[in-house]
């Protein structure tokens, strides 16, 4: 489970882009984090991974506060998500392979391991025929399901995407999000902070609407956004 309990984060310049943020997350959830640019949605995902700390408040992940654990444990706090980006960010000099065969070298993964689940991963999102060719030889679609298999490699607990469609067409958007809901349907939790109206809408997960860092809304199977009341 993953619990903000009266989240604060003020930046050292001063914006508070976080204020008393409480939000609870089940293992297995399926969650969209929306509102406008600025809301506070990248804020939450950094807070996650603890590329930022908490001014105020804490952060469960199970049983442990990860806003008290000490620097040097981060990188296994960090091996229980995965995490995608609007652009990708592969590494343009290696191939596909090489690109997900990387996320298990660094986590010091054994040859055998990496030979068994490098395959599986890409078949999972359909790219195993494209294994040998470079970021830039694919279309965006493509790019973005090498940084899903990247972003699994290691069975995350948790998928962090942040606007992971934001470059990517409607029909090809739809194809990632069809990866995203079976990677969930296995049981990973994700959430996938997003603009995309209509992708929400057609989703009907859970929804978290943040606003000037304050949580607005929090429904399941929700919308974009709420119909003003006709009256
Ligand atoms: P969103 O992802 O919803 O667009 P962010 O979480 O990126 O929102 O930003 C929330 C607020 O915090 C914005 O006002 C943004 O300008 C500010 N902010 C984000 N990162 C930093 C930073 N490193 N330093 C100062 N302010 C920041």
């Amino acid at each position: 489970m993953i619990k903000f309990v009266d989240v604060t984060k003020e930046y050292d310049n001063g914006t508070v882009a976080l204020k008393n943020v409480n939000i609870s997350i089940e293992n297995g959830e399926f969650v969209f984090l929306v509102g406008s640019s600025g809301a506070g949605k990248t804020t939450v995902t950094k807070l996650l991974m603890r590329e930022q700390n908490v001014t105020e408040g804490e952060i469960y992940l199970g049983d442990e506060d990860i806003t008290k654990i000490p620097h040097k444990k981060i990188p296994y706090l960090r091996r229980k998500m995965g995490v995608v980006f609007q652009d990708f960010r592969l590494l343009e000099d290696r191939t596909v392979y090489e690109n997900v065969e990387f996320a298990m070298q660094v986590v010091g993964a054994s040859r055998r391991e990496i030979r068994r689940r490098v395959p599986n991963v890409l078949n999972l999102v359909g790219l195993n025929y494209k294994a040998k060719m470079f970021p830039r030889q694919l279309s965006g679609g493509e790019q973005q399901r090498v940084a899903l298999a990247r972003a699994l490699v290691n069975n995350p607990l948790i998928l962090v995407a942040d606007e992971p469609t934001g470059n990517l067409n409607p029909k090809t958007a739809m194809e990632i999000m069809e990866i995203l809901e079976n990677i969930n349907s296995m049981g990973t939790t994700v959430i996938m902070a997003t603009h995309a109206k209509d992708i929400v809408d057609i989703m009907k997960k859970r929804v978290i609407e943040i606003e000037d860092g304050v949580v607005v809304r929090d429904e399941q199977g929700g919308v974009y956004q709420h119909e003003p009341d006709e009256d």
